[in-house]
């Protein structure tokens, strides 16, 4: 008994010295200051020294509702550039978190006009006026995109304002609040800077959508496309020949069905079957990757995204024995494609 006293008494007066600490203002200014300072000198995960053509998922849920993740948002990099494609909700907050550096953004591309792929813009056009944007913020997009823009520049001219005069003109130039918008020509390349890079826009079928694109970027010898919302109508195995990764939507059949049936008012159930005629099913997904002799497949906009290993299994499941090449994406994964090699690494950023 005198051994365990002899024992416990001492952590006990250490726990109740902590506790006591703990409480104490200077010591929480003290962890909360080294904690600050830990957040916001993480390792970036942009601009590494090495050439490569890099992919980060800044938003990887399709609209049905995942806990912690945002809608569609693919971040590309190739070099010191950076272009991003489609800004779901929530991917703006996905990309402070991992502390993207807005002035090497050279534009954002939208592959439709679904809100899922471009609620944030707003957010973007934000962030980046406060990190010294020196033009309106580029948008390109389908036929109809200046409405989004314009009509978020009416809905935000009041914030405009408010934030340029508040902050100053020097922080934040009235000159460049808003965007500057273009549409999107099918097979015309991007015009971009960046040495060695080119995106090609082409046409996918996500009917009744009017107009949607799916992208190929080709980076000094290394390739990925992104299919954004489409059905298989063929656009995405033939620019897909031979690339390196393929980022592409699913949905699953299965699990969308077995939600019908446990659906708690029939909107859900009416929506749960509509959405089935316009997009690509994981085993079609799987199916073009291994025709297109891709060398990996990344799904996002995943219809529902998986919760867990139990409902990511099912997901999957009808991939078996048709392509074993792939990764479910979650926000932040990242893919490194370094120039001059095959390799393809993938790694989680958060
Ligand atoms: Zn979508
Ligand atoms: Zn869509």
């Amino acid at each position: 008994m005198k051994k365990i006293l002899k024992l416990l008494i001492p952590i006990i007066v250490i726990y109740l010295i902590g506790l006591l600490a703990l409480n104490s203002h200077s010591i929480q200014d003290r962890i909360l200051d080294i904690g600050l300072k830990n957040i916001l000198s993480n390792a970036k995960p942009f601009l590494d020294k090495e050439d490569t053509l890099k992919v980060i998922v800044c938003g990887s849920r399709s609209p049905l509702p995942s806990p912690g993740r945002a809608e569609a948002c693919i971040l590309v990099e190739a070099g010191d550039d950076i272009y991003i494609f489609d800004m779901g909700n929530g991917s703006v907050n996905n990309l402070t978190q991992y502390q993207l550096p807005w002035p090497n953004v050279q534009a954002v591309l939208i592959t439709h006009m679904h809100s899922d792929h471009m609620a944030d813009l707003p957010d973007a056009h934000l962030q980046s006026w406060i990190q010294g944007r020196t033009e309106p913020l580029k948008v390109y997009g389908p036929e109809g995109i200046n409405l989004v823009t314009k009509g978020f520049e009416l809905a935000y001219s009041a914030d405009y304002q408010y934030r340029s005069n508040h902050h100053g003109q020097e922080m934040l130039p009235m000159s460049i609040a808003g965007f500057n918008e273009i549409t999107i020509t099918n097979n015309e390349l991007i015009p971009n800077e960046t040495p060695g890079l080119e995106i090609l826009p082409f046409v996918v079928d996500h009917y009744p959508v009017n107009s949607a694109y799916g992208f190929k970027i080709t980076y000094k010898g290394r390739t990925l496309v992104i299919s954004g919302d489409t059905i298989n109508d063929g656009s995405v195995q033939k620019y897909s020949k031979d690339a390196d990764l393929l980022i592409h939507s699913a949905i699953s059949i299965d699990i969308v069905e077995r939600m019908r049936r446990v659906a708690p008012i029939p909107q859900m159930d009416k929506i749960l079957f509509d959405i089935q005629d316009y997009h690509t099913t994981i085993k079609e997904a799987g199916e073009i990757a291994r025709d297109a002799n891709v060398k990996h497949l990344l799904i996002y906009h995943s219809i529902p995204t998986p919760r867990n290993k139990i409902m990511e299994d099912v997901f999957f499941r009808p991939l078996d024995g048709v392509f074993t090449e792939y990764t479910l994406s979650d926000d932040g994964t990242r893919v490194i494609m370094p120039v001059g090699t095959d390799e393809i690494i993938i790694d989680q950023i958060d």
